[in-house]
C-alpha cells in the first residue's frame, strides 16, 4: 500500500454520540439497552460480545438504517463508508468501475470520480488490477476493492461489520496492517465489530465488549498502543496481556 496522507478531521471532533441507548424492535425483542459510547475522530472502537447481543443492531443505528427507541443519540457527519463481510462487487463490473460505483450514486462527474478511484486502487495497493473482474480476484483483492470503493467518498466515519471474517489468518492479518495503515493516515472514526479478540486490540484505539441480549456495554478498555502501530505489536507481552484481559471479559459476559 502507498502512504496516503491527508488526515480527514482533527482527531477528537465527535463523530458518534450514544447516550443511554436502547432498542426494541417492533415483535417486542429488547435488542440494546442502555448503551453509553462515544466515537471521536481518530478513534477505532471494537465491539465485541456474544452471538445476538445487538453489535448488528449498534452498527445499524450509527448508519442511520437502524432507529433507537430509547435514549439519545447523534452522528457527527454524513459521510459514512461501510465495509461488509460480503464485499459484494457487481460481477461484471472491472475494479476500476466497481470503486467508482459509489461515487457515481453520488452524482460525482467523471473526471473527479476517476480520479478519486484511482487514489483509493492505489492506497489500498491495487494499482495494475483495474481492469480486473472481480472473478479474477483473491478473497482479499475483493475486499481490498470494497475498502477502496468506500474510500472515495473520503468517510469521516468508518463502519466495519466482521470485514475479515471469511479470509484465511495470513491474509487477515495482512488486511488488518493494512487498514491500520488507512486510519494512520486519515484518522476517520472507525467502529469495528469482530468475534476476533487479538484483531479487536490489535486494530483498535478502545475495544468495548457487551453483554448478552438485550445487550449493554459492560467492559470498555482502551489500548495504549501508539498510532502507528507497527505489526511487531502482536509479538509484545503487553499486547498478549491485553488480549488475555478482553478475552477474560468477553467469556465474563456471556
Ligand atoms: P449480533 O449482531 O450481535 O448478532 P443483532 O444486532 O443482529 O445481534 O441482533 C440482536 C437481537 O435482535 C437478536 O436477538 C436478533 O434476533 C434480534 N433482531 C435483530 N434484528 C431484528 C428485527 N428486525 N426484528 C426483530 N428482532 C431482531
Amino acid at each position: 500500500m502507498t502512504t496516503p496522507t491527508r488526515p480527514v478531521l482533527r482527531p477528537g471532533t465527535e463523530i458518534l454520540g450514544f447516550s443511554d441507548v436502547g432498542v426494541t424492535y417492533p415483535n417486542a425483542t429488547p435488542a440494546l439497552e442502555g448503551v453509553d459510547l462515544r466515537v471521536g475522530a481518530g478513534e477505532f472502537v471494537s465491539v465485541l460480545g456474544p452471538s445476538g447481543c445487538g453489535k448488528s443492531t449498534l452498527l445499524g443505528l450509527a448508519s442511520g438504517l437502524a432507529t433507537h427507541t430509547d435514549g439519545y443519540m447523534q452522528t457527527g457527519t454524513d459521510r459514512v463508508g461501510y465495509v461488509f463481510q460480503d464485499a459484494t462487487l457487481l460481477p461484471w463490473r472491472t475494479v476500476a468501475q466497481n470503486v467508482e460505483m459509489l461515487a457515481e450514486l453520488d452524482g460525482i462527474g467523471k473526471s473527479e470520480r476517476r480520479q478519486r478511484a484511482q487514489e483509493a486502487i492505489d492506497l489500498v495497493g491495487l494499482s495494475g488490477f483495474e481492469q480486473s473482474l472481480p472473478r479474477e480476484l483473491s478473497g482479499g483483492m475483493k475486499m481490498r476493492v470494497s475498502l477502496a470503493r468506500s474510500m472515495t467518498l473520503e468517510p469521516e466515519l468508518f463502519l466495519f461489520d466482521e470485514p475479515f471474517g471469511a479470509l484465511d489468518e495470513i491474509t487477515r492479518q495482512r488486511l488488518g496492517d493494512e487498514l491500520l495503515e488507512l486510519f494512520a493516515a486519515k484518522r476517520f472514526a472507525g467502529l469495528f465489530i469482530t468475534h476476533s479478540v487479538a484483531e479487536a486490540v490489535y486494530l483498535s484505539t478502545r475495544v468495548v465488549v457487551m453483554s448478552g441480549r438485550p445487550g449493554r456495554i459492560v467492559h470498555t478498555i482502551d489500548v495504549p498502543f501508539d498510532v502507528p502501530r507497527h505489526p511487531e505489536v502482536r509479538y509484545s507481552a503487553d499486547y498478549i496481556n491485553l488480549v488475555g484481559e478482553v478475552s477474560q471479559a468477553l467469556e465474563e459476559a456471556h
